[in-house]
């Protein structure tokens, strides 16, 4: 598939630190989901280069922080126009290596540009604050600082829109950024930094380190333990993000994580029903349901359980499963063999629960899994607690308001949550009671740039795209100016 890009030195496979392309002392692989084919080797770069990487950020530092908000911005919307440029040959890439269907790819693109647009108009607009004084001998100021070196660590399932989304705001700010992409996508990051590079992001600023598991993990120490570093932002795991701030408690870093989800979708007997199945597929199955906020368990009201559960599986067997090049594709492989078996795992435990599968459920070749609806859930299954990460939807049956809400409650994470309902007074009672940081209402798609994505309880800390977005790369400074 890489071999179609329109631009082939798009396809750059060493990283970038201060400025150079470096190939690193080993190489690691790169497959595609789909067919299990080696698509490229990349530098693995360790500890050693983090440090260089750092360095190389810190040193960059005082001419970007020097920029005013406008140069910065002008900057940042050339990346974004070259971005938009790209979005097929990056579509391709990600399609390649991370297995959505191309269509998807290629939404993820304009998704992840659209980061760097708004954080480009953003960086004209850190403004500062001016207090009424506490007497008149003196004025009191706010003003809002870069906050020095951030690090990104960045998950595998939006290989670009996680990387922009954490980048954009930095860059705006006036913060040089060192990235470790997911080791099984960094191809779509690479080509999205020599895109940075030609924006004309100077040398230093913008570094990206490409490492295997082994060293990801050498990597994140350093970034960690490092003096230089001021702020971590994560996309990825809750285990993941519970090391992070662990290994970071040393060095007091501020830190913004995006972690697991188990994301409860909701339908009240007086939902539109055409609506609510469209929102659960939309929610569910986008990348294959390996999103941090697709619809983890769906919760249907006893009145409209058993047509909801017909026409939602419907759906979901007329879902074609593929590769993501494939015209009429909407469902591509899972992202590695162990992925599979968590669906497989829950699948099996939910059967063995008195689950009652209504699609799909059969086995696939490959890394790719039927998509599946599983009747009669119910609170002792494994799917109920964890995020499944894959094709498959249990659905619950509850009889009230209270009950749905206790249940979608029940659970350590708090990402995204979703229901369905045409009362203006239960639509209220249940946005403030649901325990998360998003709620879509009769809507099952709900990111967009200039809203604030993030979660509570153990989904994670800060919030990123939207005018908030930028507040986790700024320190504010109190100036207390006397004898005026
Ligand atoms: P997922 O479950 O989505 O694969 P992970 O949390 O395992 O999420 O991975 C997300 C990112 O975190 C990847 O870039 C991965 O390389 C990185 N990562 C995994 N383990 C560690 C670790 N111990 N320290 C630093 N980064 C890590």
């Amino acid at each position: 598939p890489l071999a179609l890009l329109n631009d082939p030195t798009l396809l750059k496979t060493d990283a970038l630190v201060n400025g150079q392309w470096v190939a690193g002392s080993s190489r690691f692989d790169v497959h595609d989901p789909a067919t299990g084919l080696k698509l490229a080797d990349v530098a693995n770069l360790g500890p050693a280069d983090a440090e260089a990487a750092i360095a190389a950020a810190n040193a960059a530092w005082p001419a970007w922080r020097s920029k005013t908000g406008k140069e910065r911005h002008a900057i940042l919307l050339k990346w974004f126009q070259l971005l938009m440029a790209h979005q097929e040959d990056l579509g391709r890439i990600m399609t390649a290596e991370q297995g959505k269907p191309f269509a998807e790819a290629k939404g993820e693109v304009a998704y992840g540009a659209s980061f760097v647009e708004w954080f480009a108009e953003e960086a004209k607009r850190v403004n500062g604050e001016t207090l009424p004084q506490f007497d008149n001998n003196r004025r009191l100021l706010v003003m809002k600082q870069p906050i020095g070196v951030c690090a990104a660590i960045t998950p595998w399932n939006f290989p670009l829109a996680m990387i922009t989304r954490k980048v954009a705001p930095a860059l705006a700010a006036g913060c040089p950024v060192v990235i470790k992409p997911a080791e099984l996508t960094p191809l779509t990051a690479l080509a999205a930094a020599e895109l940075a590079v030609r924006a004309g992001i100077p040398a230093g600023v913008l570094n990206l380190l490409t490492a295997d598991s082994t060293n990801s993990i050498a990597v994140g120490k350093v970034f960690c333990a490092s003096d230089i570093v001021r702020h971590i932002s994560f996309t990825g795991s809750t285990e993941v993000g519970r090391i992070l701030m662990a290994q970071s408690a040393p060095t007091v870093k501020k830190m913004s994580l995006e972690l697991g989800g188990n994301a409860p979708f909701i339908v009240f007997d007086d939902a539109d029903l055409d609506s609510a199945v469209e929102g659960a597929m939309a929610s569910k199955y986008r990348n294959a349901g390996q999103t941090c906020v697709c619809a983890n368990r769906l919760y249907v009201q006893d009145g409209v359980y058993d047509a909801f559960v017909e026409k939602f599986a419907a759906k979901v067997k007329a879902l074609k499963v593929g590769n993501g090049f494939t015209e009429g594709v909407n469902q591509g492989p899972l992202i590695e063999p162990a992925a599979v078996e968590k669906v497989q795992r829950h699948l099996a435990d939910a059967l063995a629960k008195g689950g009652r599968v209504v699609a799909g459920g059969q086995p696939m070749a490959g890394q790719f899994v039927e998509p599946t609806v599983v009747a009669d859930a119910t609170a002792d299954m494994l799917c109920a607690r964890e995020e499944t990460f894959g094709p498959f939807a249990p659905v619950f049956r509850f009889k009230t308001e209270q009950e749905a809400i206790d249940a979608a409650n029940n659970t350590e994470f708090g990402l995204a949550s979703y229901f369905y309902s045409r009362d203006v007074g239960r639509i209220f009672r249940v946005s403030e009671a649901l325990e998360y940081g998003m709620v879509g209402i009769n809507a099952g798609i709900i990111a967009t740039e200039h809203v604030p994505f993030g979660g509570v309880k153990q989904s994670g800390l800060g919030r990123e795209g939207s005018h908030h977005g930028m507040d986790d790369y700024v320190e504010l400074k109190y100036l207390c100016l006397g004898d005026i």
